[in-house]
């Protein structure tokens, strides 16, 4: 239980969400109650690695919740931690949605200076055919958008929710404007949602389609390698230790498939040897 309390408020256990989940281990409550598998939901902890993708080397290893947002706080103590202790920095991070958010990108952009190869997932885009939000072009020098019509959307500062700030059209332009029935039809006039960190996320979204983005895509591979590894090999599915401790020193050990990884890097092959039919 002390090892339980301690975790609260570590952003890979109890501050990664205010959610109260649905059930509670009464022998583990640390574990997550989790359906994310696609099968029966059962209690779980995320085992999170750093992976250094040119050699596949697993750099470092965190145990969390099996939440998305206790998982982004994972990686942001092992980028962290490998920085401290080793001095290595990545120039990129390459990972799946779950580590765009806005938040994050903006932590891996502004503050540690790390290209962010992550696709960036984006709701603004309307299906009933009025215009998104990408037919409106942003201008960061004065801080407005500028809508198909022309005109320039502007917003007051107010934060809402803690996260978005509103763009708003003017009310006297856009009811003369004849673009309002795919625009706002059924509003006075058209406001356009932007995330306080939407800087980030632009430039996470500058990557995707470059070379170097589908590099990072095929290198991605080699995540995936070392975790059907730890499932089908090492049978890691089931884990036998209980709370974050013990969750962490089982994913610790099974790090240890390092050492097959090394052995393979170091091993040169036989010299190739030339057969002979007489
Ligand atoms: S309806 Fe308003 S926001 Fe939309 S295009 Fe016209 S002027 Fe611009």
């Amino acid at each position: 239980m002390k090892e339980d309390l301690a975790t609260l408020d570590d952003t890979a256990w109890g501050a990664a969400s205010d959610v109260v989940p649905k059930f509670i281990s009464p022998s583990d409550p640390a574990a997550q109650w989790t359906g994310a598998h696609k099968g029966p939901a059962f209690f779980a902890y995320s085992d999170n690695y750093l992976i250094d993708v040119k050699f596949g080397v697993i750099v470092d290893v965190e145990a969390s919740r099996s939440i998305r947002q206790a998982e982004v706080g994972a990686a942001r103590t092992m980028i962290e931690r490998t920085e401290e202790r080793f001095g290595l920095k990545p120039e990129r991070l390459v990972g799946d949605t779950a580590y765009g958010a806005a938040p994050m990108l903006n932590w891996l952009v502004e503050e540690k200076g790390i290209a962010p190869h992550i696709p960036v997932f984006d709701k603004s885009k309307r299906d009933d055919g009025t215009f998104s939000r990408s037919d409106f072009r942003y201008d960061p020098t004065s801080d407005v958008y500028h809508c198909p019509g022309g005109k320039r959307l502007g917003t007051s500062g107010t934060v809402h929710e803690g996260k978005t700030l509103l763009y708003r059209a003017s009310k006297l332009d856009c009811d003369v404007c004849p673009l309002k029935p795919q625009c706002c039809p059924k509003e006075p006039s058209r406001k356009i949602p932007r995330d306080i960190h939407e800087h980030a996320r632009d430039v996470a979204r500058s990557f995707a389609g470059t070379k170097g983005f589908e590099t990072s895509r095929r290198e991605r591979k080699k995540i995936e390698m070392r975790f059907a590894h730890l499932k089908r090999i090492l049978k890691l599915g089931r884990l036998r230790l209980r709370g974050p401790r013990g969750a962490q020193d089982e994913f610790v050990l099974a790090a240890a498939q390092n050492l097959r990884r090394l052995a393979s890097l170091v091993a040169r092959p036989p010299p190739a040897r030339a057969l002979c039919i007489a």
